[in-house]
């Protein structure tokens, strides 16, 4: 059966326009368990992080449909309030559930799940305590972490790069709050600054001016601040005449080319975004990226859900790790569109911190179950969230960001 589309922008949609779907739900339960051709073992056939470790399918993408319909259908009430919080705030927007569930039955339980946060803000009754300290802080600090605006830039220290306000580039850097001010992940964004410049590519960046892409508070559900943010990013693009943005945090890259064409009543989108992995394996594949030296490792590689599932990133990294000399890629069972999540997206690390490291802790044994001597990713929230089992357990597998690699190597 073809399911007829909803023609709504996403995010003028409300719960209503998700009652079809609900009532659609056909309980295949495909949105909780890897596709069967994929499975190679029956520790690895699970893909929902949420359902794993709360084994009630309440968590899971059919019954957020479940829930979403006896809700509008009134078989129960939002003053149940405590359990709908968290069966609604456990899930990390990983979209592993959409995206097995659109392939066979054409639904979007991820979506119908952020619309039901949503609802749930709209009726003062979400979003989490942890929550409310991110919106507070973006609305009082322009980032989710309470970090004042003139230290954005502190991670440029002892690098030569432009301010795009006031000297063009071809690219601008948009950087993210969280590798702009967590010292333990900065050398994601200075690696990434450092092998640009290596390529002869000009980047430049907005620094202290820089303001949250509002990834945290659409995946909150807090369309508001949401919309307010777009509204402000947008205007300093246009102002400052970006032309052309490169990301490496993948949750600002997924937030800024497919969520901001999604905002209704937005000004015209003129810029193009790029991932720093596109931009980077296209240029090893044209040879302007020569490879000079050998990093002789074996890595497995972390597909982050921002780029890979929700922008279709996967082969990117792949041909880059494949071009290093002497570095071995050793897959995990399960990758790509099939990857397990880290754990950490849409506020449920810091929400939830031990279920998030469970997520974690599953990933890292699955990557060390490869035999590998390292773990890369792109993403500084999984980077966090896997360096913590990584650390706490005393493991000897290392954690690299692409960025790292790629500099070895050049
Ligand atoms: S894959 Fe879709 S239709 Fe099947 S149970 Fe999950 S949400 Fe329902
Ligand atoms: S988005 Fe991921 S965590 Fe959330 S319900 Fe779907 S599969 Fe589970």
């Amino acid at each position: 059966m073809t399911y007829p589309k909803i023609d709504k922008k996403v995010y003028e949609r409300s719960l209503e326009d998700y009652r079809e779907m609900a009532w659609g739900d056909a309980r295949c339960n495909w949105c909780m368990n890897q596709w069967g051709w994929n499975v190679k073992s029956s520790k690895y056939s699970e893909i929902c992080p949420e359902f794993r470790y709360k084994r009630f399918f309440s968590y899971s993408g059919m019954g957020k449909f479940h829930i979403i319909r006896a809700l509008l259908e009134g078989d129960f009430d939002f003053s149940d309030t405590e359990k709908l919080l968290e069966v609604s705030y456990l899930c990390t927007s990983c979209g592993a559930c959409e995206m097995n569930c659109l392939r066979l039955n054409e639904k979007e339980p991820l979506k119908a799940a952020e619309c039901l946060k949503t609802k749930l803000i709209e009726m003062g009754i979400a979003p989490l305590p942890a929550h409310k300290e991110l919106l507070k802080s973006i609305k009082n600090y322009d980032n989710p972490w309470m970090q004042p605006r003139n230290k954005r830039r502190d991670w440029t220290k002892g690098l030569d790069v432009k301010d795009f306000t006031k000297e063009q580039s071809d690219y601008l850097f948009f950087v993210g709050c969280t590798p702009a001010f967590d010292p333990v992940i900065q050398h994601e964004i200075q690696n990434t600054v450092k092998v640009l410049q290596q390529c002869g590519i000009s980047v430049g960046i907005f620094g202290e001016q820089e303001i949250c892409c509002g990834s945290p508070a659409i995946r909150i559900g807090d369309r508001e601040t949401f919309f307010d943010l777009v509204k402000r990013n947008i205007d300093m693009f246009q102002k400052a005449g970006v032309k052309k943005i490169v990301t490496h945090c993948a949750g600002c890259h997924h937030v800024l080319k497919y969520d901001y064409p999604e905002v209704p009543g937005m000004p015209d989108i003129d810029f193009e975004v790029v991932h720093i992995t596109q931009l980077l394996s296209q240029l090893v594949e044209d040879g302007t990226i020569k490879f000079t030296k050998e990093v002789p490792m074996s890595v497995t590689w972390h597909d982050p859900c921002h780029i890979g599932r929700h922008c279709g990133i996967y082969d990117e990294p792949r041909t880059i790790l494949k071009a290093i000399p002497g570095l071995k890629l050793v897959e995990m069972e399960r990758i790509m569109d099939q990857g397990w999540c880290c754990g950490a997206g849409s506020g449920v690390r810091v929400a939830y911190p031990e279920h998030a490291f469970q997520v974690a802790s599953e990933r890292i044994e699955e990557a060390k179950a490869t035999g590998a001597e390292a773990i890369a990713t792109c993403c500084p929230y999984c980077e966090q969230n896997l360096r913590e089992p990584l650390d706490r357990n005393n493991e000897k597998m290392k954690m690299y960001d692409l960025m790292d690699l790629i500099l070895m190597a050049l």
